[in-house]
């Protein structure tokens, strides 16, 4: 435990918000994962500066387990906290700063196995992947995974993604897909112009019809979803434009996403909206101002984790934890794209999800203790 403590005061100290570079906690896991005798690979960004980590211990045969954890970690800008957010401080039983609970806990308790792992005659191996931007679209699990598949070579059976849920034991969760919109109108005296090529008037009409289409998610939930509510949503969270009453607007720009139950939902809201702008919404405006524009860019898209009733990844985490009852829950993970790529995920990890992305950020060390213990007894499984 002392050891899981000194690891997580490093990966605490590199203050590796999504925004920001990875390296020097990747190099820092690198190191330690070598020196244990880990088979290590990175996969780096398109600028350098972040990297994932897919590390191998045991026999090179493919299969056996994968524990999987993001290094990134959301900002503290705006947060009050009473302790340095990343310096790692323990008191009355907690472990304070950023990421603790979210998820450098599980990374730290993983690398402090690593030479665990390593010491034992594995029949099937233990991998450990480190990620980065999962809380920014999931680019750095999407890009190693890519490669993985791409280079041919036996994957692992099963993924243990060790994201805050108390070690309930995730079999499903929604997808998430981030967008923003800008429209370009015209700016004119508002008593010179017809309403259709004034961006905010046009950015109503395109809401108006997410709207529509957020009702017919409604009547396409599939009869047997385990979520709540149990239909795919849709959500405009942002919207800015203008500049005065008596002016058209020139531009309009909003922030809304997908929460899709299946991946279907998304690829119809997009089908149906691209038809929208393309017949409706565009000629309409450049009746008045032919250089309009409807422009959607992609924040991020993150896939849902679907429920798989023969899951070997839900069973061993049910073994581990002696936790019987299988639940779903509301935020995104890497759980889709692993299941993608044939890896059967679980999500089940040490911490709270009400502690993460809060000031004074926190993990109980009895959940670190714990999730030794657990991550033991995988050793048991794999010999
Ligand atoms: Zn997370």
């Amino acid at each position: 435990m002392e050891r899981v403590l000194e690891i997580l005061g490093r990966l605490v100290a590199f203050p590796t918000v999504s925004t920001e570079p990875s390296l020097d906690l990747v190099d820092y896991a690198v190191d330690l994962l070598a020196a244990s005798g880990a088979e290590v690979e990175t996969f780096h960004d398109s600028t350098g500066e972040k990297a994932s980590v897919f590390a191998t211990i045991g026999p090179d045969t493919g299969g056996g387990v994968l524990l999987s954890g993001h290094t990134d970690v959301v900002p503290t800008d705006g947060q009050e906290w009473s302790h340095d957010p990343f310096a790692l401080t323990v008191e009355s039983g907690r472990g304070f700063g950023r990421g603790t609970t979210d998820m450098k806990g599980f990374i730290a308790c993983a690398l402090a196995m690593a030479p665990t792992f390593a010491a034992a005659d594995l029949a099937r191996p233990v991998h450990i992947a480190l990620t980065y931007d999962e809380e920014e679209g999931c680019h750095g699990a999407r890009r190693m995974l890519t490669e993985l598949v791409r280079s041919g070579r036996p994957l692992p059976q099963v993924a243990i993604i060790g994201e805050p849920t108390d070690f309930g034991v995730v079999v499903a969760h929604k997808g998430c897909y981030e967008y923003t919109t800008e429209i370009v109108g015209v700016e004119r005296h508002a008593s010179m112009s017809a309403a259709g090529a004034g961006a905010i008037h046009a950015a109503a009409r395109f809401i108006t019809f997410l709207d529509s289409l957020a009702d017919e998610m409604v009547e396409r939930a599939p009869a047997d979803s385990p979520f709540d509510p149990p239909h795919t949503t849709i959500n405009v969270g942002t919207i800015s434009g203008g500049v005065a009453r008596n002016i058209t607007a020139g531009s309009a720009v909003f922030d809304w996403e997908i929460r899709p139950v299946v991946a279907a939902d998304a690829a119809y809201v997009h089908r149906r909206l691209e038809q929208f702008v393309a017949e409706e919404l565009l000629p309409s405006m450049r009746a008045e101002f032919p250089e309009a524009q409807v422009i959607t860019t992609v924040a991020g898209e993150v896939d849902g984790f679907r429920r798989d009733p023969g899951s070997p990844a839900v069973d061993l985490a049910r073994r581990l934890t002696g936790n019987p009852e299988p639940m779903v829950v509301s935020f995104g993970t890497e759980a889709g794209l692993y299941q993608e790529a044939g890896i059967a995920p679980v999500v089940c990890g040490p911490g709270s999800i009400s502690q993460a992305h809060k000031p004074d950020e926190f993990i109980e060390l009895s959940q670190l203790e714990r999730c030794l213990g657990l991550l033991g007894e995988l050793v048991g499984e794999l010999t």
